[in-house]
């Protein structure tokens, strides 16, 4: 390839590329989680936006009361199977791109309350990023939204869930 040809094709890509890095990097200066909260784990998550943490920083502090107005669902705590479909219910209401943390142990591998009533979110969502601890500090979800800021500006593509398997999650789905 050379001459025209190559210029065009080069033109083509640089634009495509740079498009999509700005989106990007828009998107995860801005990520916006739901106004959701499942335990004790809540309580540390709320407290990311006070002044010891203040995530408003990195411009994340404006929890969205509208799963239709946030990007990131946050499961900040145990999940039990009569919960799992409603917390589906509020991820699938929000729009792509959009992302999920599960916070603290209960979420990620069912904790402390390892019993028949309680199920991982990895069954039921697409999980982006696991936080350890019972509970994790502020400090620690914190860090995990910037190692999500990250992800997103160097895989623009995470957020849209198409590539998730959603008839996996249907086996799990009561109803
Ligand atoms: Fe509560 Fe610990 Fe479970 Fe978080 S991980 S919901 S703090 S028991």
């Amino acid at each position: 390839m050379e001459g025209q040809e190559l210029e065009e094709y080069v033109e083509s890509r640089l634009l495509t590329t740079t498009l999509d890095k700005a989106g990007a990097w828009a998107a995860s200066n801005a990520l916006f989680p739901a106004t959701f909260g499942l335990a004790c784990c809540a309580i540390e998550m709320m407290s990311i936006v006070a002044s010891r943490v203040d995530i408003a920083r990195f411009g994340f502090e404006a929890f969205r009361a509208s799963p239709r107005q946030a990007d990131i669902l946050i499961l900040s705590g145990r999940v039990s199977i009569k919960m799992a479909p409603v917390v589906r219910r509020v991820y699938d209401q929000m729009l792509e791109p959009k992302w999920a943390i599960a916070m603290g142990a209960c979420s990620s591998s069912m904790g402390v309350f390892n019993n028949y009533a309680i199920v991982p979110a990895d069954k039921f969502l697409p999980v982006d990023i696991h936080v350890p601890g019972c509970p994790p500090r502020p400090e620690a979800l914190a860090h995990a939204i910037l190692k999500l800021r990250k992800m997103v500006q160097d895989q623009p593509d995470l957020g849209w869930r198409s590539r998730y398997d959603a008839e996996k999650t249907a086996e799990l789905m009561p109803g």
